[in-house]
């Protein structure tokens, strides 16, 4: 399979698995510009080499530092799920590869993204060189605390799994804002949740889904640059 056949063939795959799960999510098929999205990033550039053959796979693949990219469907969801807008900010915890946060600045105005492994931070920042996405911003910190010095963002993406929903990224989304979340056990059960910032500050929050997710580890950054 050529890599446009491998990326036709992921389309499908989501397409197929958003239909599948659609009692559960209440999404009958993706915004189409999220779809757009996911056709124009190169996935293959965000695996390691050696995997890249399986690149356009609907699963999980590792990333090193006992990380993974997320599974293609789960990125094109929570994307989804977000609701971004061109002249969206908004802020994802968990850069890992950088596949999530590609997508997003594909669809939004500016990305920050926080990372707690340095490594795998740059990494991502070579490969935004190289691809040419200008609008990513990246930080290595603990991402419970969020980064306030950005703050509000029009919506905020946790792609590890946390104990409980952060108060420091509640409090920096913006009113009428959306926070899509994993929370859950380690390695056990967790749930996405999609939370929105009413107008007047209150909280609604959904859960979508039944997910598994590395964890989302609550210390500073360890292990150098
Ligand atoms: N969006 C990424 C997902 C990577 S897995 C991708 O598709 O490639 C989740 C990432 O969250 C890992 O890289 C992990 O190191 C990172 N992470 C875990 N806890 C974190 C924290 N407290 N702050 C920031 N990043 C964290």
């Amino acid at each position: 399979m050529n890599r446009d056949q491998g990326r036709r063939q992921m389309l499908r795959d989501i397409e197929e698995e958003v239909a599948f799960t659609r009692s559960m999510t209440g999404r009958d098929h993706l915004d189409p510009r999220v779809m757009a999205a996911m056709a124009e990033v190169p996935r293959e550039a965000f695996v390691p080499p050696e995997l890249r053959y399986a690149a356009f796979d609907n699963g999980p693949l590792p990333i090193g530092h006992g990380q993974t990219i997320s599974q293609p469907y789960i990125v094109a969801l929570m994307t989804d799920l977000l609701e971004p807008q061109p002249e969206h900010r908004v802020l994802e915890i968990g850069t890992g590869s950088g596949y999530q946060t590609a997508i997003l600045s594909r669809l939004c105005s500016e990305v920050y993204s926080i990372e707690v492994v340095p490594a795998l931070t740059e990494v991502a920042r070579r490969l935004f060189d190289d691809l040419g996405y200008q609008n990513i911003h990246l930080r290595v910190g603990n991402g419970y605390q969020g980064w306030p010095e950005h703050a509000p963002y029009d919506g905020i993406i946790v792609t590890a799994a946390a104990s409980h929903v952060p108060p420091a990224l509640v409090e920096q989304l913006k009113p009428g804002g959306r926070l899509v979340i994993p929370v859950g056990e380690p390695y056990g059960h967790q749930e996405l949740m999609q939370l929105e910032k009413a107008e007047d500050g209150e909280i609604r929050t959904r859960r979508v889904l039944g997910v598994a997710f590395v964890p989302m580890v609550d210390r500073d950054p360890t292990g150098g640059t």
